[in-house]
């Protein structure tokens, strides 16, 4: 650790999603701004590819150490929550070993620390880093547009006596298009839910943050981030506004592929691969699994369909028995079904694929957008229907497929999606468009582009 460079503490949430980027955004302050990054991290949801990433962070050359906190005690009770209780649990949890960390890394007046930053999912410990007196930030990792709404959440809690979950047709929120009741976050749906009063804390505590760097670029979500860039939401004072993405990884890094995909993609047609994969932490239902099964069959298209088993599926590893039967055997020259984690960015990136189903994480969003692939929307949870909306609507690079209220989306529904995005009009503008994003995203990060600017406005504020 050197300590002449400017130095940051970071404490981000745990699972991939959230990490990925602030791993990437480290990069980029080592690299690009000359800072040395202590990450604090809880040891919780621990998994090979989080490891592996960690590793090649650590060993990469540049100033960036990892300091593990003690692993969190849990009640019998408290592991049969939901996971994302379940992770707030357990980050709530660490907000006193993150003072500790934060004090001993004080203790070191060779090399004091620049700035504190951390997630949304870990808001609780802006108040100690406060106290302590480091200046404190949020990297928001989704997109401006569900940023704006979490501190919308206080105003619509207080004008609105009724949940969204019982209400039909478009809410009007202002600085952003009108969106459907049933599209807006699942945390905010439901008045009793378990989330409802957990988010509407977060969108209280992040107005302590002396600044918000989002993981989004101008050109993507140009209404949203003006709204968030004006500075107030309904007459609150926000924290100062930095968007720096995309933040996604290189598809060099990916160059691990156990799964075998790039090999397949290789020997495939330009663009011709629809590429299927919900994310890393989101199982389909058997039923689901059979109903794309016969709807990619129907299709016609190639694909490459990462389907990984759930954790704790130990009486069925074998995710590809739930397939229909002779499905592998009938689609072996189009298709090809992975049940590893697979290097998702070399794939976005791979001249081979030409469409993306899905769910909307807004890394996964933003690994298209950044290699020019279009989307079929098919949100499963969390903000992932705010961002199906948005895809649709504004960003207009997506078609989304239709849900059953059985949750299920049918075979026919499937192979529909499939057929518009990879050769239909409508599809043909939506892969125009993703182009175009390629090129909006490439700006942004190149030199005098918006989010290298705004990389570097933060990068001073943190060295004031
Ligand atoms: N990912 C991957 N390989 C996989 C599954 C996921 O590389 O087999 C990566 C993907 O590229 C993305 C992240 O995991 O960067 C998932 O984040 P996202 O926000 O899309 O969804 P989440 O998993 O958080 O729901």
């Amino acid at each position: 650790m050197d300590a002449r460079k400017p130095h940051v503490v970071i404490f981000p949430s745990v699972g991939m999603g959230h990490l990925i980027p602030f791993f990437e955004f480290a990069k980029q302050l080592a690299s690009g701004h000359g800072f040395s990054i202590t990450f604090i991290t809880a040891k919780f949801m621990v998994t090979p590819s989080q490891t592996a990433y960690t590793n090649s962070l650590a060993s990469s050359g540049l100033s960036i150490r990892f300091i593990e906190l003690p692993e969190v005690e849990l009640e019998s009770e408290e592991k049969k929550a939901h996971p994302l209780v379940l992770i707030f649990k357990v980050l709530e949890k660490t907000t006193g070993s993150v003072e500790n960390a934060l004090r001993t890394l004080l203790s070191d007046s060779s090399n004091p620390i620049s700035a504190f930053i951390t997630d949304i999912f870990c808001t609780a410990t802006l108040e100690v880093s406060k106290k302590l007196q480091v200046p404190s930030y949020v990297l928001y990792t989704g997109s401006a547009s569900n940023l704006f709404l979490i501190l919308y959440h206080r105003t619509m809690d207080a004008e609105m006596t009724e949940s969204l979950k019982d209400l039909d047709g478009p809410v009007k929120v202002p600085g952003l298009p009108s969106i459907p009741a049933r599209d807006f976050p699942d945390p905010m749906q439901d008045k009793s839910g378990p989330f409802y009063h957990l988010f509407l804390r977060l969108s209280h505590e992040l107005l302590k943050a002396d600044g918000i760097l989002i993981n989004t670029f101008q050109d993507l979500e140009s209404g949203s981030v003006q709204a968030l860039l004006s500075g107030e939401i309904d007459g609150t004072r926000i924290p100062s506004i930095y968007p720096v993405g995309p933040l996604i990884s290189s598809p060099e890094s990916d160059h691990h592929d156990g799964s075998g995909s790039l090999q397949w993609l290789d020997k495939q047609p330009a663009a011709s691969v629809l590429f299927v994969s919900f994310g890393s932490v989101n199982f389909l239902s058997a039923d689901q699994i059979a109903e794309l099964a016969l709807g990619l069959e129907g299709s016609g298209q190639r694909f490459l369909w990462v389907l990984p088993s759930p954790p704790n599926n130990a009486s069925n590893p074998d995710v590809s028995a739930l397939l229909p039967r002779g499905f592998e055997q009938r689609t072996k020259d189009r298709g090809l079904v992975v049940t590893s984690w697979a290097p998702q960015v070399a794939i976005l990136a791979h001249p081979s694929t030409g469409g993306f189903v899905s769910h909307c994480g807004w890394n996964s969003v933003l690994e298209s957008v950044s290699h020019g692939v279009p989307i079929i929307a098919w949100p499963l949870q969390a903000e992932q229907r705010t961002t199906a909306f948005f895809l649709v609507n504004d960003i207009k690079t997506a078609v989304r497929t239709k849900m059953g209220a059985d949750g299920i989306v049918t075979k026919e529904e499937v192979e529909k999606a499939a057929k518009e995005l990879m050769e239909g009009e409508d599809g043909k503008k939506k892969r125009e468009r993703a182009r175009e994003l390629r090129e909006s995203a490439k700006a942004a990060l190149a030199e005098g582009g918006s989010s290298r600017q705004a990389l570097a406005a933060a990068a001073a504020l943190f060295c004031k």
